[in-house]
């Protein structure tokens, strides 16, 4: 690299600020563990730790066909699975896109249209004369305040939804009351977290799997918890182990120990929810680019990169996608050509030398690294909670596009474990891509309710 010496010496420090040291990892474990534990022993602390009512693991051997739907920001997906035991699945699966009007009208009829598509579906897959009652697990990935596996309150809408009459109504009861006025013989068996059922339809296949994590548009982690360690549980239950969904984007909102730096206080208080899910911003889909972009513009104010020179739509707030960030650090070409495509046609810079490219190169690897050993600390803390090391072969289950897309991502994650726990710590856990939580995973928590497990 060969920049001007104040270019040089700007770099060096951003290196410096986002750099996450093996001593500062150490010390992120120790305070996650501990708000861990903070959670499993009380009710409303940061790091929720909330109970799924998913209780045990699957065999991999249970079979049975079942239901699965998931209502997501544009579409409702319905699957059909068939569980043949031995680790195998058969899904059928039908997309239905959900009309804007039914996002923001009576929640009521949000819950008749999935009803009809769920009835369209099964004489669509020729399944619509069926004997039993068909037990159906629903992925609702917005914040309920569950009660039993299958009966809960929504406490706020996101993704763009805002129904009326469903704030502290039961979204399950709600659904059984459409299939109920149709005359559909479906039972919800289940209202399912994203990241619960990432853990389940990995665990179906492979019975390693000890936790289920998301790194897409937000980040947060399930993970199997013994009964005895959940001390804010009150009732009754004979289980000896449930799956916790951590909200684990929650992390460190007191700040002590991760290293906010400006650009990260800048994104913070011009988010929609200022102060809180911290972890979440430092690591996840909807907010790497904007750091980027923050520590861009900061570059060009002091005359450092693209001759001092912004462009509207660099300057407008969320417009560099952490996509892009993928897309350049993936540019290995002599000239950065993908990288100069980005700034200048996307994202509309004048002109960029090659240097302005392989600055803003750097920016991206500093902010992708620094996601991934903050990633590695989340999974690092589990794994110290549930005395996993030295153990036998565990797997993490991971969904999510920048898990799945972003250059060197789960290679940075293991590096960053190799410091903490040693070299060895490479045989022991793997991260294994996985896609159906929504599907299978919603399946064989449905499957796991019915057969009363
Ligand atoms: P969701 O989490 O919403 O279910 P995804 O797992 O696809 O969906 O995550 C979407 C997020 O991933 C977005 O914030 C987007 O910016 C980010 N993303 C999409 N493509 C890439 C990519 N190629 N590299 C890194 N991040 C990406």
């Amino acid at each position: 690299f060969d920049g001007s010496q104040e270019q040089k010496q700007a770099l060096k420090e951003l290196g410096k600020e986002f750099e996450i040291t093996t001593e500062k990892l150490r010390s992120i474990v120790k305070q996650f563990t501990f708000e861990m534990q903070k959670g499993l022993e009380r009710h409303g602390a940061k790091v929720a730790m909330i109970p799924s009512f998913v209780t045990g693991k699957p065999t991999g051997m249970e079979s049975g066909t079942y239901l699965a739907i998931d209502l997501g920001g544009t579409n409702l997906r319905v699957c059909k699975v068939d569980l043949l035991g031995n680790g195998k699945v058969e899904i059928q699966q039908q997309k239905y896109i959900v009309p804007e009007a039914m996002k923001t009208g009576e929640m009521r009829q949000l819950c008749d249209f999935i009803a009809d598509s769920v009835d369209m579906f099964l004489t669509e897959i020729d399944t619509d004369s069926y004997s039993e009652a068909l037990q159906l697990g629903f992925t609702f990935s917005f914040p309920v305040n569950l009660r039993t596996i299958n009966r809960g309150n929504l406490m706020q809408w996101t993704k763009g939804y805002c129904c009326t009459g469903a704030i502290g109504k039961d979204p399950g009861l709600m659904l059984q009351d459409s299939f109920r006025r149709k005359n559909m013989k479906v039972n919800v068996a289940a209202i399912v977290n994203d990241t619960v059922g990432t853990l389940m339809a990995h665990a179906y296949r492979d019975p390693t799997t000890f936790m289920g994590i998301i790194f897409g548009t937000g980040t947060n982690a399930a993970y199997f918890e013994k009964m005895d360690n959940i001390t804010k549980w009150e009732d009754d239950i004979t289980s000896e182990e449930m799956v916790v969904n951590m909200e684990w984007g929650a992390f460190d909102e007191e700040r002590r120990v991760l290293p906010m730096t400006i650009y990260d206080n800048r994104l913070d208080r011009e988010s929609i929810n200022p102060g809180t899910h911290i972890y979440e911003k430092m690591i996840s889909g909807m907010y790497l680019g904007e750091i980027v972009r923050n520590m861009t513009l900061g570059l060009v104010d002091r005359q450092l990169l693209f001759d001092g020179k912004s462009s509207p739509e660099m300057n407008k707030k969320w417009s560099f996608e952490t996509s892009h960030m993928s897309a350049i650090e993936i540019d290995t070409s002599s000239d950065l050509a993908d990288t100069q495509y980005v700034l200048e046609t996307v994202l509309g810079i004048p002109s960029t030398t090659l240097m302005d490219r392989e600055m803003v190169k750097t920016l991206c690897r500093l902010v992708g690294i620094r996601a991934a050993r903050l990633s590695a600390a989340g999974v690092a803390a589990v794994m110290t909670h549930c005395n996993l090391l030295p153990q036998d072969a565990c797997t993490a289950a991971v969904d999510g596009s920048v898990f799945e897309f972003y250059p060197h991502f789960s290679h940075n994650m293991m590096k960053a474990l190799k410091e903490l726990f040693g070299e060895e710590v490479e045989q022991k856990i793997k991260f294994s891509q996985s896609h159906d939580g929504s599907g299978l995973g919603a399946a064989v928590i449905a499957m796991q309710v019915s057969k009363g497990n």
